[in-house]
């Protein structure tokens, strides 16, 4: 075993794709304190969180969390199924379901398990799925698991999608399933445009809305909200662990779609519940994304300036329309090393390389928080395009 493991990290390491993992220490803000060997711990600008509007840090969050657990105590003992169904889950699933404007909602541990459960229980090898090329990993998994026909569309192509849509006779169930955001190009789905397609070709639409909720539509709805399909969406699955700042995901459908879950689906059936104080977070960050646009607002300000700036250095930010944005190197070795200088530089944006993006794509992955002040923002631009040029990226 010893030799298998140690030839495949040599692999690996010799392919510059070897990851370590970093400690924070201290809490998830604009700023953050990472454990650097010999050096203690270094305090740096976080632009690499999912943390969108700053929430994981919120003290009411907090607060949400400690009166939970008086009342509830930690952990939920048990399976859903079992007796660890809580007033919190109960009180989360409920503001869900009214916040995405379904008539019911399920809490998953995590978007992992949600998108892996949701698929593998409702198709299986009489089916197909269309996904989308980009499609986050635990969709693809998901439909791994659910031995569905799998036929990849190249990202975001409506005329390859709709081709593939004619051929599909001897097929039970149909599904296009699509991220709204994608998570490492921050572009959006068309999902007017496979609403369409799927109403024409008598096919059902999923949607991972991970990287949405919070941050698109008016009201951080999601994409059903920005592209106005509320009511057309048969399957919306979300994360509360990225803009809501806290834990764990959910599906929201229509009452049968829900009670169908709580009967097949294996990763919520077999798992125990989410600790109900995380839950109570979750309803917290919900409330305060309903109350409080500015944040919103903010986001999009900073996410608008940032984008601006670093298109102008002449940096290749893909299609990014969301506070996600890619600087596309290409070559690993110069993602790290790019990483590495704004490290230095006192700024945090961690390489992301395959197999997490296609061969020729490694990246940095820079998102943008609502909380960065304006100076947070100009003083990296003002690294990004020193450190480009020593890179001869610009
Ligand atoms: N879907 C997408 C699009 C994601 O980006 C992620 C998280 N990286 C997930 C699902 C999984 O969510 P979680 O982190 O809650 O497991």
């Amino acid at each position: 075993m010893n030799n298998f493991l140690a030839e495949s990290l040599f692999e690996i390491e010799t392919a510059g794709l070897h990851r370590k993992l970093r400690t924070v220490s201290g809490t998830q803000g604009r700023k953050i304190a990472i454990d650097v060997d010999g050096r203690g711990s270094v305090e740096v600008l976080n632009f690499c969180s999912n943390n969108y509007l700053g929430l994981a840090d919120d003290p009411r969050l907090k607060e949400a969390a400690i009166e939970a657990i008086k009342k509830e105590g930690f952990g939920s003992g048990a399976s859903r199924l079992v007796c660890g169904n809580m007033t919190s889950h109960i009180k989360l699933e409920e503001k869900l379901a009214h916040f995405k404007g379904a008539e019911r909602c399920l809490l998953f541990s995590t978007g992992y398990m949600a998108n892996v459960g949701i698929i593998s229980s409702l198709f299986d090898r009489e089916d197909v799925i269309f996904s989308d090329r980009l499609n986050h990993a635990s969709i693809i998994d998901g439909i791994l698991l659910s031995q569905a026909k799998l036929r990849r569309y190249p990202h975001n192509d409506m005329a390859a999608l709709e081709d593939m849509l004619k051929d599909t006779d001897g097929f039970k169930k149909k599904v296009i399933i699509t991220d709204s955001v994608f998570s490492m190009d921050g572009d959006i789905a068309l999902l007017d445009k496979i609403v369409d397609l799927a109403r024409r070709y008598d096919c059902w639409v999923m949607v991972d809305e991970a990287h949405a909720l919070g941050v698109l539509g008016k009201n951080g709805k999601g994409a059903v909200e920005h592209f106005g399909l509320e009511g057309q969406i048969d399957i919306q699955m979300g994360t509360l662990s990225k803009a809501a700042g806290s834990f764990g995901a959910y599906c929201a459908g229509s009452s049968k779609l829900i009670d169908y879950l709580i009967n097949r689906a294996r990763s919520f059936i077999y798992t125990t519940g989410l600790p109900p104080n995380v839950a109570a977070a979750s309803v917290k960050a919900i409330e305060i994304i309903e109350s409080e646009p500015k944040r919103h607002e903010q986001l999009w300000e900073n996410t608008n300036f940032l984008k601006a700036g670093l298109k102008n250095l002449g940096f290749d930010t893909l299609q990014s329309r969301t506070p996600i944005i890619p600087i596309v190197v290409r070559e690993p070795a110069v993602a790290v090393e790019f990483s590495r200088k704004l490290f230095e530089a006192g700024i945090f944006v961690s390489a992301i390389r395959p197999p997490t993006v296609p061969v020729n794509t490694a990246r940095l992955r820079v998102t943008v928080m609502a909380t960065h002040q304006s100076q947070d923002l100009q003083f990296a631009l003002t690294q990004f395009e020193r450190i480009g040029r020593e890179l001869c990226l610009i």
